[in-house]
């Protein structure tokens, strides 16, 4: 007797394809893909995942990609200010790209710092590195060299005058080389004075100066994508989208999906408050938006190739920081 076709179907293994490698395989070989990586949040509400990544293609996504931009791009450096990561475990020898930190106010305003976790973990202590600073003025502003390339007297003449300009000094340097330094390059006589060693994230307004490398911008992609693949399944699996699909896995195709990259304002109300991501297809063309943090905006081009049919659709969403719930928001301005 022929078995019920009910019975029949349930015998068969379930598959699914992976929006990244494209192969099919069964569903248990499928995990939950966040469509913001874990390291910048967990979110309740209508948070956006996927199931259509492969583990194989997440974890290595994982790997390749979401640690460093982790530590290593200004979104990641700015977890700590956001609270999303302590300053205890954070990982300065894992932030490879991150070139210093600006300060950005007070007497030492215009340095370049590095930054290590304080002795108790609670803070991140700002390490000036060796400098020395000119201005018209004892109330600056200065303008900062390193030890090692000081102007000469001319160049000093015509950037403040006749006068001999103020001159200090920060971070772990030799006074009596800086003296003797400033003599023989800049033939100027006489001190400056060192100012503080040590100053605190949390009293100096700084800014991240960070070279913004294609693992960063392949983990924005990979962000646009993974939404995409939320809001417009179907679409994920286009062969127009292989080129996108190529850039994320292993950046080897010589296209880039980046098309603008905006800076919010520092006093902007967006930053540090919520990320947000949106998808707009207009015509032939899908356009992605992604906004880590509320600090920078890259806008992308995910289909080299034009779509084979015109569409029209837009989806955003908005992850609070503070509340951390997840909402549509088809605008992420
Ligand atoms: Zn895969």
């Amino acid at each position: 007797m022929a078995r019920p076709l009910s019975r029949r179907k349930s015998t068969k293994v379930q598959e699914r394809r992976c929006i990244y490698c494209l192969e099919d395989k069964p569903t248990n070989e499928f995990n939950t893909e966040h469509v913001i990586p874990q390291a910048f949040g967990k979110f309740g509400g209508q948070s956006p995942t996927v199931d259509c990544v492969c583990e194989r293609c997440n974890s290595r996504l994982g790997k390749e990609l979401e640690q460093s931009f982790s530590y290593s791009s200004v979104e990641g450096f700015h977890r700590l200010a956001a609270g999303l990561k302590s300053a205890r475990d954070f990982r300065p020898d894992l932030a490879s790209d991150i070139d210093g930190i600006l300060i950005r106010e007070g007497p030492v305003a215009g340095c370049i710092a590095d930054f290590r976790p304080s002795l108790d973990g609670t803070t991140v202590d700002l390490i000036l590195r060796p400098q020395v600073g000119f201005a018209k003025t004892h109330d600056g502003p200065f303008q900062w060299h390193s030890p090692g390339c000081l102007p000469t007297k001319e160049q000093l003449q015509a950037e403040f005058g006749s006068s001999p300009p103020c001159v200090r000094w920060v971070g772990a340097v030799d006074d009596r080389q800086i003296l003797a330094e400033l003599t023989r390059k800049c033939r100027l006589v006489g001190g400056g004075e060192i100012l503080v060693q040590n100053v605190q994230a949390s009293v100096a307004r700084v800014d991240v100066l960070a070279t913004v490398t294609q693992k960063h911008i392949r983990t924005i992609a990979k962000i646009a994508f993974n939404y995409l693949a939320f809001a417009q399944r179907g679409l994920a699996y286009l062969p127009e989208l292989n080129d996108l699909r190529r850039y994320v896995l292993a950046g080897t195709c010589s296209w880039t999906p980046i098309q603008k990259v905006v800076a919010y304002p520092a006093d902007s109300r967006a930053r540090l408050k919520w990320h947000a991501v949106s998808i707009r297809c207009t015509g032939n063309t899908i356009f992605g938006v992604v906004v880590p943090l509320g600090i920078l905006r890259y806008t992308l081009l995910l289909n080299p190739v034009p779509l084979p049919l015109p569409a029209t659709f837009a989806s955003g969403h908005r992850f609070d920081l503070q509340t951390r719930q997840a909402k549509c928001c088809p605008l992420s301005r």
